[in-house]
């Protein structure tokens, strides 16, 4: 099969030819119909990822169709169209039996613990827990935009924020999981404040249900929604993964408020300062959020299927597997507005 392949950290991965995988007895192998280019799949390429072993094919934001199925899989044949989260279960782990796959203790991530989907086909373990059927209608590249970004934000707002109608949501950060979350907590019935540097971003969050959006460059973002909030933000996401974005998203808080993490800092930012006397002064709940496991995903597609969210407006460019590598290498410049997705193969 072709894959995007990359044999050391930080050197251009290559378009290559590879065998074939073949399935777990308890796996399945799809065949790669859309698979999204997601900042994680950067930070992996970087080396800000120790479950990596080169060489490596990156790629966990995925669509596809069964194509081969082990021989203890009971629940899906070869022709199904899925998805599949980023975080798949193990099925025998403590967290796994209380229905928390998206901490599994012996997780597996396409495109980190093994090779991912940027290629043609892709293993996928324990099918029966981490598989997700598509709804009737929905389109492969809509389905891989779901599994990472959409799926993390949905938990973000709905599982952990515990988001409800009539509260102020401030959102900073609005590339794909921000955005996401913007449109989400709106869809809760929510007041959503987009906070990003760029204004093109600011504009795509207020047509999704942002009532606020408000310009990062600002020297006093807090301040800023403080005073939109009258008070402070009920529930803050820091979708970016920045020390400057979640000390805005903590300080934006108004008493007893959630902060919620999603992006991902790793790298020089592992450690940021946290600033400690107002979490502690103000009884402020600081939350992680890390993807969403399969048996949630019904919520979600529900909520798609009413109308009430649209993914589909979040997919941005389209792209070639050989396109690829170079996507891939600027997805640190933040330039895409929406999420870039392979779709040709
Ligand atoms: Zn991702
Ligand atoms: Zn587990």
């Amino acid at each position: 099969m072709k894959a995007v392949l990359f044999e050391t950290f930080q050197e251009a991965p290559k378009l290559v030819t590879v065998p074939d995988p073949v399935p777990d007895a308890h796996g399945v192998v799809l065949k790669v119909a859309a698979t999204g280019v997601c900042r994680s799949d950067w930070h992996g390429w970087m080396g800000h990822d120790s479950d990596i072993e080169l060489p490596h094919v990156p790629g966990h934001e995925l669509a596809g169709e069964v194509a081969a199925v082990g021989k203890d899989v009971r629940n899906w044949k070869i022709g199904d169209k899925v998805t599949v989260p980023f975080i798949c279960g193990c099925g025998s782990c403590s967290e796994c039996h209380a229905g928390q796959q998206q901490v599994c203790l012996h997780q597996e991530q396409p495109g980190f613990t093994h090779w991912g989907s940027f290629a043609e086909y892709v293993p996928i373990h324990q099918a029966d827990l981490n598989l997700v059927a598509l709804p009737e209608g929905m389109g492969f590249d809509t389905a891989a935009s779901l599994g990472c970004r959409f799926a993390t934000s949905f938990r973000a707002v709905i599982d952990q924020g515990k988001v409800r109608a009539g509260q102020w949501v401030a959102v900073h950060g609005c590339g794909g999981v921000g955005l996401s979350a913007v449109m989400i907590a709106a869809a809760a019935g929510a007041n959503v404040i987009g906070v990003d540097l760029d204004p093109v971003k600011l504009v795509l969050a207020k047509e999704i249900g942002a009532v606020a959006a408000i310009d990062g460059h600002k020297a006093d973002v807090p301040g800023a929604i403080r005073e939109i909030t009258r008070g402070g933000a009920h529930v803050s996401l820091d979708a970016l993964g920045h020390p400057v974005t979640m000390t805005n998203s903590i300080l934006c808080l108004r008493p007893r408020g959630k902060h919620v993490q999603v992006g991902l800092m790793l790298g020089e930012h592992a450690a940021p300062q946290v600033p400690m006397p107002k979490i502690v002064g103000q009884e402020i709940e600081l939350l992680g959020s890390h993807g969403m496991q399969a048996h949630r995903y019904g919520a979600m597609l529900d909520m798609v299927a009413s109308g009430k969210l649209d993914p589909a407006r979040l997919v941005g460019e389209r792209i070639s597997l050989d396109e690829a590598p170079a996507a891939l290498m600027a997805m640190d410049s933040f330039r895409s507005v929406g999420a870039t997705v392979i779709t040709r193969f």
